[in-house]
């Protein structure tokens, strides 16, 4: 059987032995490949581009360790729901190793549903066909949308029964990510004690993430600021698409800021800020507007492990600390309001007061959405149209038909002296211009939680792929329009949603 070549370079694994356990993946009785991504393998320069389904799903069971893997799986901690937890780890995962890709950016190839560690704790190690078919859709989905995101490599199904509340059937999910440090993996070494390996963590993500730091003079301050800027960065690009992930644990957060670990997230659909689709998350703690707030929360936990760090004297520390975690409001307002501005059509900030003016724009156009219960892609999709006088798809969305008129006055005359500044000299040409650079920030289609059930089920119950496939192909182009596909693309009807529960 010809063997698949990656180049593979461990930099976690021998740089950092005492941060994980060496460990092997269980084999698997009857890998049957359900996914791969040659796109992906193309970007990672894996050797030969295989067109074999029996090497590929032997490679990506873990039946077959590539040579030049290092499987081991990581030690890490985390605050889930608030509550911390000093010892999870890969309970079901492992780092098979990292490659250099195409762009020379260091990735991690992982798998997860690769059977028990040492880190199981009362798991059984495994993943089922259905949230990892799941996480290829979502995953892929935040990276067509150009959002910062792991992604999926390859899914195998086991052959094997998994016991969940009725046994599903088994799979592997290969993913790549920047890398898997998390704030839960400073946690870990932090509530030990181990300060040294905290520095060592550190330096380590400096090197690996942030390498414009090295050699600067408070490095360690530096580096807690960039996550934290990344992380600002990140969520308000979740909130412009109304994702909630769900799980906001800091054992999910990537300090590369990366989404990472597509659980029981979902898009939202009519624009409601309470929104969770979480059933395990029983007091909207992870709710959509609750996102931001929560990631600070989560940044104030990696800040506590670093404050040894970042001065001698242990009290100006935690003042660099505090001060640090503060000024993520601030970033997440910049990010947000960029965000926003984009989605409406704006290109900058106009005069001076512009960002209150255009926060207030913002939050008045959301409170509409809200009221009224409209869907959030399409709300926005359609003001796309409007911006060049299509006003009816929008206006049958709306019940209030005044507030909605109200409304539209003020962006329109913003939109006006915006215009009068810049100069597009055709006639109408700055409505097209507008309407165009909407159409590449607002998207056509997200993955609509009633079609990634239909084509999870698709595959898990009956082993049918293709409307996993169909689906899989309109995700990759979610600003275009498709004609073709536009049932995959329309909200479900609210009673779906209102009883949709993930989980
Ligand atoms: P998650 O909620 O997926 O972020 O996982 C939280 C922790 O539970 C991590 O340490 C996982 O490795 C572990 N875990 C989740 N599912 C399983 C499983 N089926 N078997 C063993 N460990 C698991
Ligand atoms: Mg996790
Ligand atoms: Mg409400």
């Amino acid at each position: 059987m010809p063997q698949m070549r990656f180049a593979f370079d461990n930099s976690y694994a021998r740089d950092l032995s005492g941060f994980y356990v060496p460990w092997q993946p269980q084999p698997v009785p009857k890998p049957l490949l359900l996914f791969f991504n040659p796109t992906l393998a193309e970007e990672l320069g894996l050797e030969p581009t295989p067109g074999d389904g029996d090497v590929l799903a032997a490679v990506f069971s873990g039946n077959t360790i590539p040579e030049g893997a290092a499987p081991i799986a990581q030690a890490y901690a985390g605050h889930q729901f608030g509550g911390f937890s000093p010892q999870l780890g890969d309970g079901r995962a492992l780092l098979l190793g990292e490659v250099i890709d195409r762009h020379g950016v260091r990735r991690d190839i992982a798998f997860k549903g690769s059977g028990r560690t040492p880190f199981s704790r009362r798991g059984d190690g495994k993943a089922a066909v259905g949230p990892m078919l799941r996480e290829v859709l979502i995953g892929e989905a935040m990276h067509a949308l150009g959002i910062a995101t792991t992604r999926a490599l390859a899914v195998v199904a086991t052959g094997e029964a998994v016991a969940r509340e009725i046994p599903l059937p088994g799979a592997v999910l290969t993913r790549v990510a920047a890398s898997h440090l998390r704030v839960g993996t400073f946690e870990f070494f932090a509530a030990r004690g181990e300060q040294a390996r905290v520095r060592q963590l550190a330096d380590y993500a400096i090197a690996r993430h942030y390498p414009a730091l090295l050699g600067r003079e408070a490095p360690y301050l530096a580096f807690l600021r960039a996550v934290i800027e990344r992380q600002a960065a990140l969520v308000a690009q979740w909130m412009g698409v109304g994702f909630i992930h769900g799980v906001m644990n800091t054992d999910n957060m990537s300090i590369p800021g990366e989404t990472i670990d597509y659980g029981p997230c979902a898009f939202m659909e009519a624009y409601d800020p309470g929104t969770v689709f979480s059933s395990i998350d029983e007091y909207g703690r992870y709710a959509y507007a609750n996102q931001p707030s929560i990631a600070q929360w989560n940044l104030a936990r990696l800040a506590e492990t670093l404050v040894p760090l970042l001065a001698d004297d242990p009290e100006q520390g935690v003042a660099l600390a505090t001060e640090a975690v503060n000024a993520f409001a601030e970033d997440y307002r910049h990010h947000w309001l960029a965000v926003m501005r984009a989605k409406l059509g704006l290109a900058g900030p106009g005069d001076a007061g512009g960002d209150e003016r255009d926060t207030a724009l913002v939050a008045d156009w959301l409170q509409l959405l809200h009221h009224d219960r409209v869907d959030f892609t399409w709300a926005w999709r359609r003001l796309a149209d409007a911006a060049q006088g299509q006003l009816s798809p929008l206006r049958t969305l709306f019940a209030d038909q005044a507030a909605l008129d109200a409304w539209l006055i003020r962006w329109q005359s913003r939109c006006a002296a915006e215009d009068d500044r810049g100069a597009v000299a055709e006639p109408g040409g700055a409505a097209r211009v507008r309407a165009q650079r909407m159409r590449r920030v607002n998207p056509w289609l997200i993955p609509r939680n009633h079609r990634v059930e239909e084509a999870l089920a698709a595959a898990s119950d009956r082993g049918d792929l293709q409307p996993f496939e169909q689906l899989l192909a309109v995700l990759q182009r979610p600003y275009d329009e498709q004609s073709g596909a536009v049932h995959l693309a329309e909200p479900a009807a609210p009673s779906f949603t209102a009883g949709y529960r993930t989980f």
